[in-house]
């Protein structure tokens, strides 16, 4: 018996994103499961937080590759 099977090639669940502050405008790459604090590079305001697996993103998503 063949079963078929979804994903012929395992892949990571996790990404890179990139990411809009919502203060100030400015675009960034953040990683999807990012294990520490992401701030803006330009205010400051934190954008990303780590929860144990995947990150909380506290922050517009512009697109996602990887
Ligand atoms: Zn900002």
């Amino acid at each position: 018996m063949v079963k078929k099977r979804k994903e012929l090639v395992p892949m990571p669940k996790s990404k890179f994103f990139y990411i809009r502050c919502p203060d100030c405008g400015n675009t960034q790459i953040t990683f999807s499961h990012a294990s520490t604090y992401v701030h803006c590079f330009v205010c400051g305001r934190l954008l990303v937080r780590p929860s144990g697996g995947k990150a909380k993103i506290d922050a517009k998503k512009v697109s996602e590759f990887g």
